[in-house]
């Protein structure tokens, strides 16, 4: 009889106990559920399927300016060093390395810094482009991957991934106001961006600070995701078709060491670090250790 009263103050306890746990744990679970239906529901930031035509479009606008405009040496190779603060710190410092894979540790300034050159790479706020990245890699070369030229063929060249994000998959950013701002203000951000250079210096400084840059960016991207699954030589076996080429690591500033990567999405170093080769140089993981903690 004793045994059976404590058996049952001892499960009133546990019940009592955890329903305002399960209770907090429902609430939870819905506010989560409520954010990540703002975030989708935004139509400017989850509608890519203009994009295409924006890429097509600043290209041959970039091709005939550089045709018909007297050039500045000093001009292009400003639009060159934006790459290099986009392609380097935005895209694969900051999306990819840092808040996709979470392979490093930094102080938030660092963080927003990367985030805010990323922005400006026209390729998609850093919610959107996590999601997509943390689905190249469950679905990599397989149907649900959003960017496999094996599965996509050569259309994946122009970026237009017709992409929603899984909730689960950017869930540590959509509580975060910074990247919550930058997801629903993504294109107004972009704009804002290119009216401030209008203002301040004109047609031929928007070309140089925003466009092009933006332009050989996005090109870069495209063309450096293609490659990545396509050409090279691989020092692992993995379940995808993943490449190392050297001559994609040095434009994506070591993003090309990609085999290396998709076998080991932990390292912050794509290339020797993994590898143990030598001449396998990752100039973003140098400089990653100059910033992390
Ligand atoms: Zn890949
Ligand atoms: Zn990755």
């Amino acid at each position: 009889m004793a045994v059976r009263q404590n058996l049952t103050s001892r499960i009133k306890q546990i019940v009592s106990f955890n329903l305002p746990c399960a209770g907090f744990l429902f609430a939870k679970i819905n506010t989560i559920m409520a954010q990540y239906k703002r975030i989708i529901t935004n139509v400017f930031a989850s509608n890519t399927e203009f994009l295409p035509y924006i890429q097509i479009a600043a290209t041959v606008l970039t091709v005939l300016f550089a045709l018909i405009y007297e050039q500045s040496a000093m001009l292009w190779l400003l639009s060159i060093l934006m790459y290099v603060g986009i392609g380097c710190f935005g895209i694969s410092i900051g999306y990819h390395r840092l808040l996709t894979h979470k392979s490093f540790k930094t102080t938030k300034f660092w963080e927003r810094f990367c985030t805010l050159w990323g922005v400006l790479a026209f390729t998609g706020s850093s919610i959107g482009w996590v999601g997509m990245h943390r689905d190249h890699h469950k679905y990599s070369d397989k149907p649900g991957d959003p960017h496999s030229p094996v599965t996509r063929g050569p259309g994946m060249l122009l970026a237009a991934y017709d992409y929603t994000p899984d909730k689960w998959k950017i869930r540590h950013l959509i509580f975060d106001k910074f990247h919550v701002f930058i997801h629903t203000w993504y294109f107004g951000l972009l704009l804002a961006w290119l009216a401030l250079w209008l203002v301040l210096g004109g047609i031929t400084t928007v070309m140089h600070v925003v466009i092009i840059p933006a332009v050989i960016s996005v090109w870069i991207s495209t063309t450096s995701n293609y490659m990545n699954h396509m050409w090279g030589y691989r020092n692992f076996t993995t379940t995808d078709n993943s490449r190392n080429l050297w001559i994609n690591a040095i434009f994506t500033f070591g993003e090309g060491w990609h085999n290396n990567h998709h076998a080991r999405p932990g390292n912050y170093d794509f290339g020797s670090g993994t590898s143990g080769k030598w001449w396998e140089f990752d100039p973003a993981a140098r400089i990653i250790e100059l910033i992390r903690h």
